[in-house]
């Protein structure tokens, strides 16, 4: 198969570009950036404000409304600490696999979907095809947040996202969302034996871990009705609380780090709410009754939206007509795709190989899986109306 050997070629390059989230994917980005313009794509290079990492959007076909975007993300996890048998940025190829990083997550369908490019050219006469390649997913999806800016500015959007992260190749309607948090608790230090002369930030950080965890609580009747997550709510974690100095000493910092997973859009805003009136009303006139510069500062360390199950999704219909599936699942892992969801498109996540791989040492991509996402992705030409 001509399209697998092309494939396995640009696979071999991408993987000697050593794109760990915290080092540069200018040259990988420029690589794919020549071979889709060399195809006939319109390229767009969209560096972040760092200089150092970019997003490559890419078109080919019309300039219109209503297109097909193939998303990846170009950034592949540190291998530090992992032993691994070969070379990780030197693909090898053993027993019917591709080994290297990111092979399976995600260069596998990056040089899938730049393979079939040429194709695409020749049939995308009605639909237009995108590609999105982005920087930083690993570590908070930050390129597709800086890609949906862009995006949202623009008239003619695409209307269908496939995402593909591996899968095994099955179709993926839902994930849940990631949000990270860290909420910083400025108080007043004292001495122990007068408590009431200071402000102690470890009690106030434990008052509002207790409101997290009757937030907790109120999320599971919010469970939407038919929800397919597991659990099948929004679910809150207190992944930390750091604080105070020694046994007779009022703490003048405290921290603590949480998370909640979103099922759906709304419940993200209502533990904020909720958590921003208690601040408010309760903690903050308690702090500042002692010390009027005392505060509560929630820091924001990512929110990646979910992809919520949807009817009528397109881009689950079209998968599953392409891939032959008849049903699609949730994953428990994130993914760029609620990100496009929250732009107006349909989304789903169906890519080769298996998340299993990801991120360990040794990991591959088998060659039957990389085939399987070829005859999708040929498949979907007949969907560009030439
Ligand atoms: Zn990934």
């Amino acid at each position: 198969m001509q399209a697998l050997d092309d494939t396995r070629a640009i696979l071999r390059d991408l993987i000697a570009f050593p794109t760990i989230s915290t080092d540069s994917n200018l040259a990988m980005i420029d690589f794919l950036g020549e071979r889709l313009a060399a195809a006939g794509a319109r390229v767009e290079i969209h560096r972040d404000a760092t200089g150092a990492k970019a997003n490559l959007f890419a078109t080919i076909g019309p300039e219109r409304e209503g297109g097909i975007l193939l998303s990846g993300h170009s950034d592949v996890v540190p291998v530090a600490d992992q032993d691994w048998t070969t070379d990780p940025f030197t693909m090898v190829e053993r027993d019917g696999r591709l080994y290297g990083r990111g092979t399976c997550d995600m260069k596998g369908f990056i040089a899938a979907a730049v393979a079939m490019a040429p194709l695409y050219a020749e049939r995308a006469v009605e639909r237009p095809v995108h590609f999105a390649f982005t920087h930083d997913e690993e570590t908070g999806c930050l390129g597709a947040q800086a890609l949906a800016q862009i995006l949202r500015a623009r008239g003619a959007r695409p209307a269908v996202a496939i995402i593909g992260e591996p899968t095994s190749m099955r179709v993926i309607e839902g994930h849940k969302g990631c949000f990270e948090y860290s909420t910083h608790f400025t108080g007043l230090e004292g001495h122990g034996s007068g408590p009431d002369r200071g402000v102690n930030a470890v009690e106030y950080a434990v008052r509002y871990v207790a409101r997290l965890l009757e937030l907790k609580e109120a999320l599971k009747a919010r469970a939407p009705k038919g929800s397919r997550f597991d659990p099948p709510w929004t679910t809150i974690n207190t992944g930390a609380l750091v604080g105070g100095v020694a046994h007779n000493v009022i703490p003048g910092k405290a921290r603590v780090d949480w998370e909640m997973r979103p099922v759906q859009a709304g419940d993200a805003d209502f533990v904020k709410a909720d958590l921003h009136a208690y601040c408010a009303h309760t903690l903050l006139p308690a702090m500042r009754a002692v010390m009027p510069d005392a505060d509560i500062v929630t820091e924001t360390i990512g929110e990646v939206e979910g992809l919520v199950p949807a009817d009528g999704n397109e881009a689950r219909a079209i998968v599953m007509e392409l891939t032959g599936a008849n049903g699609a699942d949730t994953v428990p892992f994130g993914t760029e795709a609620g990100i496009f969801q929250a732009l107006g498109m349909s989304a789903v996540v169906c890519g080769p190989g298996s998340i299993e791989q990801a991120h360990k040492p040794d990991e591959y991509l088998a060659l039957d899986q990389l085939a399987e996402c070829l005859t999708m992705l040929q498949r979907l030409a007949g969907k560009l109306g030439g």
